[in-house]
């Protein structure tokens, strides 16, 4: 495994495998890898000849009072993950290079940011969006690799590739979860083990919404009174969001007809926690 901290050398590099008709794909992260990402590289690995893993803890999407600096890193063990992964090229641009001095130059999205985590973490869209354009600028990749835990995020993603035409394919990952339901997140590290048996009710609600749908339940309004529920059993967890939407528009709904997604969002003491899942019917 090849480690690149230089963008000239990514970009390079990139352009040689392009030119030895090699597919890349590439699998953005912030760090702090658990098995949730190592999912995403193996299915980079069944899809592409070359696979690019960049870490970056991107400044740009974390708000003022949020975790940026406490944001867990441990370059020595997910190196040795990546390394175990089959990841060929470890990718560690520095801040200062992926913003250059005077940067001025920003990607947003509209509409699909409007709700959900939009109005709580202001400003994190375009910081995602806008370095996730840099480093497809940079990787050149043919696929790129995010996981559904992230749901709005890949929502985003996909509809900014598609607005401006980048040559990526975006491959979507299911979530991955511990044996107890808890979907496998970096911020893991900061729950309390008091209080991990509260976090678990946001995939308890989750799994419930989707029994009942799969019952036969359609109105919104009864399933997000269930969910409410299983989330207020839990004394310390406050629920940021709760929501059912349409998949494409990621718009609130009130019957289930199509493709919908129950998101929650929610705060224990210390930490902010995202879930999700498919609704069909
Ligand atoms: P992060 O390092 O948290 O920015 O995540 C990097 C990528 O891994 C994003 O595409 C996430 O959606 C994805 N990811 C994080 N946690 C999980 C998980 N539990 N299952 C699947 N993908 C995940």
């Amino acid at each position: 495994m090849q480690q690149i901290t230089s963008l000239k050398q990514m970009q390079a590099q990139a352009l040689q495998f392009k030119r030895e008709g090699k597919k890349i794909a590439l699998v953005p992260t912030m760090g702090a890898l658990h098995e949730g990402h190592l999912k995403l590289v193996e299915v980079a690995r069944q899809e592409a000849d070359v696979v690019v893993m960049s870490i970056f803890v991107n400044p740009t999407q974390f708000g003022p009072g949020e975790d940026f600096e406490q944001y867990p890193r441990d370059l020595a063990k997910d190196a040795k993950l990546a390394l175990e992964k089959g990841v060929d090229i470890l990718f560690l641009p520095e801040v200062s290079e992926i913003y250059p001095e005077g940067d001025q130059t920003q990607v947003i999205v509209t509409e699909l940011t409007r709700g959900l985590c939009g109005p709580f973490r202001p400003g994190h869209f375009r910081g995602v969006t806008t370095v996730v354009a840099k480093l497809f600028l940079i990787v050149q990749p043919d696929q790129a690799c995010f996981g559904e835990k992230d749901y709005q995020q890949l929502k985003v993603i996909e509809r900014m590739v598609s607005d401006l035409h980048f040559p990526v394919q975006i491959i979507a990952v299911p979530t991955l979860r511990e044996a107890d339901g808890l979907a496998r997140s970096s911020r893991n590290v900061y729950l309390k083990p008091e209080d991990r048996v509260q976090a678990l009710k946001i995939s308890q609600a989750i799994f419930k919404v989707q029994e009942s749908v799969a019952g036969g339940q359609r109105k919104v309004s009864a399933l997000i009174q269930i969910a409410k529920e299983i989330l207020s059993s839990a004394p310390d967890l406050e629920t940021e969001y709760l929501e059912i939407v349409d998949t494409k528009t990621l718009e609130p709904l009130e019957q289930i007809q199509k493709e919908a997604r129950v998101l929650i969002a929610a705060h224990l003491p210390g930490v902010r926690l995202i879930d999700n899942g498919a609704l069909s019917v």
